[in-house]
């Protein structure tokens, strides 16, 4: 029986981008602010920067050493991801933030470290329409329509991963960011296959 193939998103999903970032914030620009203010994925447009600042904070983040091997695990996502691999095949698709020079091994290194992903199982792009699966869970809602379309017998699970920075983007399909409903979903889709 062919399992069912989990495209996991990282950021918003497993690791806490956003926290990493205002942190960064106080850092470089006094500026202090709460995750819940971040209501769109542009998270210097949300909060206001002028052009300047987004400009400085995007090349804070780009040379900050081992940006994203430091990230906070988003809460439940460790008991989660464990759970989704006991029914399905888990792969990591996420995109590198490419100024960043040490990013993609910095990831590697997280994901292994934190959830005993292997680097075999992690794909590095902003292409994540190219990659093919049964589930993509992203919190980027511009992430999803391309997918459904290249993957048109997946339709329906593409599923928006609910944060404060999606929640004002329309989205009609699934979104949740309860691990047990996506479980169930899962397991749904694969009574089905
Ligand atoms: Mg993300």
């Amino acid at each position: 029986m062919t399992r069912i193939r989990v495209l996991l998103d990282c950021d918003g999903v497993l690791a806490d981008f956003v926290g990493g970032y205002l942190g960064l914030l106080e850092d470089q620009l006094g500026i202090k602010a709460t995750p819940e203010q971040i209501t769109h994925f542009d998270i210097g447009a949300s909060l206001g920067l002028s052009k300047e600042h987004s400009a400085k904070m995007k090349r804070a983040v780009g040379s900050c050493d081992g940006f994203a091997r430091c990230l906070a695990v988003c809460p439940g996502a460790v008991f989660g991801v464990r759970a989704i691999e006991e029914v399905a095949d888990v792969y990591i698709v996420t995109s590198p933030f490419g100024s960043n020079p040490t990013w993609a091994h910095d990831r590697e290194h997280w994901l292994h470290a934190n959830f005993g992903i292997k680097s075999n199982r992690v794909v590095h792009t902003s292409a994540k329409y190219l990659v093919r699966g049964d589930f993509l869970v992203d919190d980027k809602t511009d992430a999803l329509p391309k997918w459904m379309d290249n993957n048109p017998d997946r339709r329906g699970h593409a599923v928006q991963w609910e944060t404060p920075h999606n929640r004002l983007d329309g989205w009609l399909g699934v979104s949740t960011n309860n691990w047990a409903e996506l479980l169930e979903r899962v397991q749904r889709a694969e009574r089905a296959a």
